[in-house]
C-alpha cells in the first residue's frame, strides 16, 4: 500500500509539475497543424531561393554547390582533408581504395582554435589553420607530397565552381573580420605560400552538409540528402538543374546548400518566436541573422533552457524564487546537460537534473527537478518538430521532382545534438513520418561525416580532372 500511495504521489507531482510547464510554455509547443503550416511555408522559401527573380531578397538562400554526383565508388588515390565550423577543427588524410569493396582509411587531428583567432583578424585564422596543416603533415612525413586537398568549411557561401567560394556570412562562434565577401581558398593558398614549406592542391571546397550526404551515399546510393544538427543546423539536397534558375542548363542535378538556419530572417517565423527567442538573438554575435537556427542547433539550446529557467524563478515558479550567480551567468547551462536530463529513463533524469541544478549553486525541491526535465523536453522537442517541418518540405520537393507516388530516400545525418541526444533523433523521425506518411525515409548517420565527405568531393573532382586530361 505504501509503496502505490508513493507511486501515486510521484504520478501527481510528475502532472502537477508538467502542467506548470506547460502553461508557461504553451508558445514553444507546436501542434501538427503548425508544423504542416510551417513546412508550406518553409517550401516557398525554398522556392523564392530557386528562383531567378526572387533569389536576390529570399532569406533562403539555397547556394548551388557545384556538387553533382555523389561517389561512383571507382574513385580512388590519397587526399587531404579540413574540417572547419562544427564544434572541432580536423585535418584529415583520407585513403579511398578502388578495390570495389568502398574501402576507405584515414588519419585525423584535432586541433584547437582559440576564441581570439576565431573573433580576431581574418588573415591570422587562415595562418593558423595553414600551421595546423603542417603540423598534420610532417607528423605524417608526407611534407614533401603535394596532395589533392578538400576543404569542408560550414557557413554560407556562394560559389562559381567547385574550387571558388565566397564567404556570404559568419555564423555560429566565428566572426574573423576581413574574410565576408572574400574567396577562402585564395586566403588559405596565401596563408600556405606565405609558409613556404609545403604545398597542396585545393580542389574543393563544400559544405559540411555536402559532406555528410556525400560520405553517406557512398554507402547507400539512395541518399540524396545532408542534415546537420549540431552546433548549427542546415540541410542540403539533390535537386534537379531545371529548377536551379540562376545556373544555365536543365540537364541532370546538382546539390542545393539550402541554409536553411536564415529562414525567419526576414520577419517569416515572427508568429512563432518568443520572447526568450528574442533574447537569445539579442545576445548573440549575429543578430536578427539565423533565427531558424537560433531555435534548434547545440549553440543555444542549453541557453534557452537557461533563460526559461531564470524567467520561471524570478516569477516564483522554481526554487522558491531564488536564483544563483551562477545560473543568472550566460551559457552556464550546456547542451549537453539536455542530452542527460531529457532521457526516456525519467527517473535518472529527473537525477541528473538535481546534479545539474545543484552544480549551479541552486538548492532544488523535487518538483525543481521535474519541472527543469520537463523544460528540457519541451525544448528539444520543439528543435526536432522546427526540423522535421522543413525536412519535410525537402522531401516534398524531391518528391515531387521525381514525380513518385512514394518515395524512398536516405537522408545522411550528422552533428552533435543528432548524434548524442537519442530523444532528439527519436521525435525528429517520428514526427517526419507522421507529417510525410506517404514517403520511406531512412536516416544514416555520417560517420565523421564533413571530413570524410569534403575528401569524397575531392575524388570525385580529382577523378573528373584525371578522365579530362587522358
Ligand atoms: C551554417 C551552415 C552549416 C550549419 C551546420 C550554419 O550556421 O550557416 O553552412 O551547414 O551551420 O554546421
Ligand atoms: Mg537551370
Amino acid at each position: 500500500l505504501a509503496s502505490s500511495l508513493l507511486a501515486n504521489y510521484c504520478t501527481e507531482l510528475h502532472d502537477d509539475q508538467a502542467l506548470k510547464v506547460d502553461k508557461y510554455l504553451h508558445h514553444f509547443q507546436l501542434s501538427d497543424k503548425t508544423l504542416m503550416d510551417l513546412s508550406v511555408r518553409f517550401r516557398r522559401e525554398m522556392d523564392r531561393g530557386l528562383s531567378r527573380d526572387t533569389n536576390p531578397t529570399a532569406a533562403v538562400k539555397m547556394l548551388p554547390t557545384f556538387v553533382r554526383s555523389t561517389p561512383d565508388g571507382t574513385e580512388q588515390g590519397e587526399f587531404l582533408a579540413l574540417d572547419l565550423g562544427g564544434s572541432n577543427f580536423r585535418v584529415l588524410l583520407v585513403k579511398v581504395m578502388a578495390n570495389g569493396k568502398q574501402e576507405v582509411e584515414m588519419e585525423n587531428q584535432i586541433y584547437e582554435i582559440p576564441e581570439h583567432i576565431m573573433r580576431g583578424c581574418g588573415s591570422e585564422l587562415f595562418d593558423h589553420i595553414a600551421d595546423c596543416l603542417a603540423n598534420f603533415l610532417e607528423k605524417l612525413g608526407i611534407k614533401d607530397k603535394k596532395l589533392p586537398l578538400g576543404f569542408t568549411f560550414s557557413f554560407p557561401c556562394q560559389q562559381t565552381k567547385l574550387d571558388e567560394s565566397v564567404l556570404v556570412y559568419w555564423t555560429k562562434s566565428f566572426r574573423a573580420y576581413g574574410v565576408e565577401g572574400k574567396d577562402v581558398v585564395s586566403l588559405l593558398k596565401k596563408s600556405i605560400q606565405k609558409r613556404g614549406d609545403f604545398d597542396v592542391d585545393i580542389l574543393a571546397v563544400i559544405n559540411d552538409t555536402v559532406g555528410t550526404m556525400m560520405t553517406c551515399g557512398y554507402d547507400d546510393h539512395h541518399c540524396e540528402i545532408g542534415l546537420i544538427v549540431g552546433t548549427g543546423t542546415n540541410a542540403c539536397y539533390m535537386e534537379q538543374m531545371r529548377n536551379l534558375e540562376l545556373l544555365d542548363g536543365d540537364e541532370g542535378r546538382m546539390c542545393v546548400n539550402t541554409e536553411w538556419g536564415a529562414f525567419g530572417d526576414d520577419g517569416a517565423l515572427e508568429d512563432l518566436r518568443t520572447d526568450v527567442d528574442r533574447e537569445i538573438d539579442a545576445g548573440s554575435l549575429n543578430p536578427g541573422k539565423q533565427l531558424f537556427e537560433k531555435m534548434i542547433s547545440g549553440l543555444y539550446l542549453g541557453e534557452v533552457v537557461r533563460l526559461i529557467l531564470v524567467r520561471m524563478t524570478k516569477e516564483k515558479l522554481l526554487f522558491q524564487g531564488k536564483t544563483s550567480a551562477k545560473l543568472l551567468k550566460t551559457g552556464s547551462f550546456s547542451t549537453s546537460f539536455i542530452y542527460g536530463i531529457d532521457t526516456d529513463k525519467e527517473e535518472e533524469g529527473v537525477e541528473r537534473a538535481e546534479e545539474v541544478l545543484r552544480g549551479l549553486g541552486l538548492d532544488p525541491l523535487v518538483e525543481d527537478c521535474i519541472a527543469t526535465q520537463r523544460v528540457c523536453q519541451v525544448v528539444s522537442t520543439r528543435s526536432a518538430h522546427l526540423c522535421a517541418a522543413a525536412l519535410v518540405a525537402v522531401l516534398r520537393q524531391i518528391r515531387d521532382n521525381k514525380a513518385a507516388e512514394k518515395l524512398r530516400t536516405t537522408i545522411g545525418v550528422d552533428g552533435s545534438v543528432y548524434k548524442n541526444h537519442s530523444e532528439f533523433s527519436r521525435r525528429l523521425h517520428k514526427m517526419v513520418r507522421r507529417l510525410v506518411p506517404d514517403c520511406d525515409v531512412r536516416f544514416l548517420q555520417s560517420q565523421c561525416g564533413s571530413g570524410k565527405g569534403a575528401a569524397m568531393v575531392t575524388a570525385v573532382a580529382y577523378r573528373l580532372a584525371v578522365q579530362h586530361a587522358e
